[in-house]
């Protein structure tokens, strides 16, 4: 199994549009492992779609606990159950996410304990364990390292980076933040760093169409960066690929590639990429250098 990052879904925010991309979550394939990270709408069907067999899965994290990234956590493990999910899962996530858990297993209670008796299923509340971490060294196991970075996301205080590390290769996901300098030593060296990302011009359009602008507005220039940010933080870790992800906005007609190239471009002058639902990106730096560059 190459190792691999697939984007499967790559705007930020909840909200759907006909024919959009969809809220967060990745696939991370690294040392034979498949890791997800973060479960937003659209997680279990961008698994299935990416070729991952739902049986196996095993390693899931959660960077906070706004919904574009944990709504369809719980979804994806019943899924996952029911065909056939027999072995453990890891989920590590922010403090919350065992409550999360415990309610989706409650809210299902009818369908879980009827699955049990009529189809002999395994209790799928034994199947899974959850850890719920702070900053610091989050798993190391086999090789694979993963640690977490605090990060500013106001009003959301427990929302983390993630670097993950297997055999010299490494990828650092920024989660939700605001520009963070922190995050650069974080990423150092990284082969890529996967950073969210605003772009300026299209604020302004995405405000006026949704009903509290004003409100929406604050919380965006408080909570998150803009593309050129995310460059600054790429250029001073020195890393090998910048991936603008967790799009804002995603889906206005008026934007396209080459204006996130545009507005990245004066600020990181590497290997980048910008996100979109389905795109691979291969780890190995040979082909990475043949890969689907994008600028
Ligand atoms: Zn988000
Ligand atoms: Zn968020």
């Amino acid at each position: 199994m190459p190792d691999r990052l697939v984007l499967l879904g790559s705007k930020g925010g909840p909200a759907l549009r006909p024919g959009g991309p969809w809220p967060s979550s990745s696939l991370l394939q690294i040392g034979g492992r498949s890791i997800v990270v973060d479960c937003g709408l659209g997680v279990t069907r961008g698994l299935v779609d990416a070729g991952i067999s739902l049986k196996a899965l095993d390693l899931i994290f959660i960077t906070h606990l706004h919904s574009d990234h944990v709504l369809e956590l719980g979804p994806l493990i019943h899924t996952a159950w029911t065909a056939g999910l027999a072995t453990p899962v890891g989920v590590f996530g922010p403090p919350g996410t065992s409550h999360y858990w415990r309610r989706f297993c409650q809210a299902m209670e009818f369908d879980i304990e009827i699955r049990i008796v009529d189809e002999g299923r395994p209790d799928i509340r034994d199947l899974v364990s959850i850890s719920e971490f702070d900053e610091g060294q989050v798993l190391e196991q086999g090789g694979l390292t993963v640690s977490a970075l605090r990060v500013e996301h106001p009003p959301v205080t427990d929302c983390f980076a993630l670097r993950f590390e297997h055999g010299g290769k490494s990828v650092v996901f920024s989660a939700d933040t605001v520009f963070y300098p922190p995050l650069a030593e974080f990423a150092r060296s990284a082969d890529i760093l996967v950073h969210e990302a605003m772009l300026e011009e299209g604020i302004e359009r995405l405000v006026a169409r949704t009903g509290n602008g004003a409100r929406l507005k604050g919380h965006l220039l408080a909570s998150h960066s803009f593309a050129e940010e995310a460059g600054i933080i790429a250029s001073d870790a020195g890393v090998k690929r910048l991936v603008l992800n967790h799009l804002i906005p995603a889906d206005d007609a008026k934007i396209g590639e080459a204006d996130w190239t545009d507005a990245v471009r004066k600020t990181w002058a590497g290997d980048l990429t910008i996100a979109r639902d389905g795109l691979v990106v291969e780890l190995s730096s040979e082909k990475a250098a043949q890969g689907e560059e994008t600028a």
